[in-house]
């Protein structure tokens, strides 16, 4: 166990409370608290519907579903994301098409590399919010428009976060959020889909139970006595214990991320002066979930970077890296593109522990370490 861990989960007591409630219930597979969850965030993030599901993996699996992506479409996505985001193009057979960061200091998806990666088989972009901090949103918007594009934000570290006073996930077609264990909002396994089209909406929310045209909660009910199956779907459904846990959470977002915003602050204060560091969003002033607290390393190498992960490691920092690039991974290896600057990014950060319960103390060790371990 480190004795900073890089996240910490911040359940009590009424994460306890709602999970024994919805036990009690006696209804704990998809049912009113699912319908309860997708009401509050659609309202909260201001779209007009949600679906919850299993996990973010599967909203990405049926956002390119919905949007009709199939074997003769590419999607232009990051390679500096989590591995799901491209995985997900592969499941529907389509071309996974990777596109460079803007820089080391902006590391979201390039627009001027998106527009040069169009072909006439380009279908989508999937554009990723890194650390809560919105893509080009304009820009991205306009391409999609000129090129007849559609857009969906993995908005997984974003939930939240704002552009123009407006929530990320509400820009593109479709956005999907995770409730895995070390995201914003955690429920252990969970996720979301939001949008404003009836249409998606409806095809997500047959895709996620086997396109069947009832739910076991409808009949138990009395609602629907049979069903149909009228499209090839799957088993992506939430549970309502998990919605419950979602809920709660959903309730302390705000606080928590008020947190983390001074965290961070106290981070690029303690850190500002550093000439071998650069913080990633230094300038950007819009609200955002600080999900991850990033720097790179400047002039330097995957070399020297991991020496200095090992000795955060052996004063019990933990870390992490945002993210290995995923044009790399070995099931990638046949993709040819050259993304000089995530690569880069990718062998030169540092995600250094972020959660609402780090102390200045903690903040002032772990700063402490980082120039101990630069000198060395
Ligand atoms: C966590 C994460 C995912 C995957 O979410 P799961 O809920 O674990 O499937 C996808 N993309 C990004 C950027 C993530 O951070």
């Amino acid at each position: 166990m480190y004795k900073i861990p890089l996240f910490n989960l911040n359940y009590g007591k009424e994460e306890e409370d709602a999970i024994l409630e919805t036990i009690r219930s006696k209804w704990i597979s998809t049912g009113p608290k699912c319908v309860e969850l997708e009401k509050k965030f659609s309202s909260v993030i201001g779209s007009n519907y949600s679906v919850s599901l299993s996990n973010c993996t599967s909203a990405l699996h049926l956002s390119l579903l919905a949007l009709g992506v199939d074997a003769d479409c590419e999607v232009i996505v990051p390679s500096l994301t989590f591995s799901a985001t491209v995985n997900a193009v592969k499941y529907v057979d389509a071309k996974p098409v990777f596109c460079d960061i803007i820089g080391h200091d902006k590391p979201t998806i390039d627009p001027e590399h998106i527009e040069r990666l169009i072909s006439n088989k380009t279908k989508a972009i999937i554009i990723m919010h890194y650390a809560g901090f919105a893509c080009e949103i304009d820009e991205i918007i306009s391409i999609a428009k000129r090129y007849n594009l559609k857009i969906i934000e993995d908005a997984c570290h974003a939930p939240f976060s704002e552009y123009n006073g407006q929530k990320l996930g509400t820009f593109g077609d479709i956005g999907c959020f995770s409730f895995f264990s070390n995201k914003n909002i955690s429920t252990g396994e969970g996720g979301i889909i939001t949008t404003n089209d009836k249409t998606l909406y409806e095809k997500i929310k047959l895709l996620r139970s086997h396109g069947m045209t009832s739910l076991s909660y409808d009949r138990f009910q009395g609602h629907a006595t049979k069903y149909d199956i009228i499209e090839l779907g799957y088993n992506y459904r939430m549970d309502d214990m998990r919605a419950s846990l979602a809920l709660v959470q959903l309730e302390k977002l705000n606080k928590d991320i008020k947190k983390r915003t001074q965290i961070r602050n106290a981070y690029v204060e303690k850190l500002s002066g550093m000439d071998e560091i650069l913080i990633p969003f230094q300038d950007f002033k819009a609200f955002s979930s600080n999900y991850i607290f990033p720097i790179v390393l400047k002039n330097s190498n995957y070399k020297r970077r991991e020496k200095l992960r090992n000795f955060l490691h052996d004063k019990s920092i933990q870390s992490s890296v945002h993210y290995p690039c995923v044009h790399l991974f070995s099931i990638y290896s046949n993709e040819t593109c050259s993304l000089p600057k995530t690569e880069y990014f990718s062998d030169n950060e540092i995600s250094l522990p972020m959660h609402g319960q780090l102390t200045s103390k903690d903040l002032s060790f772990i700063v402490n370490v980082i120039k101990d371990g630069l000198v060395g």
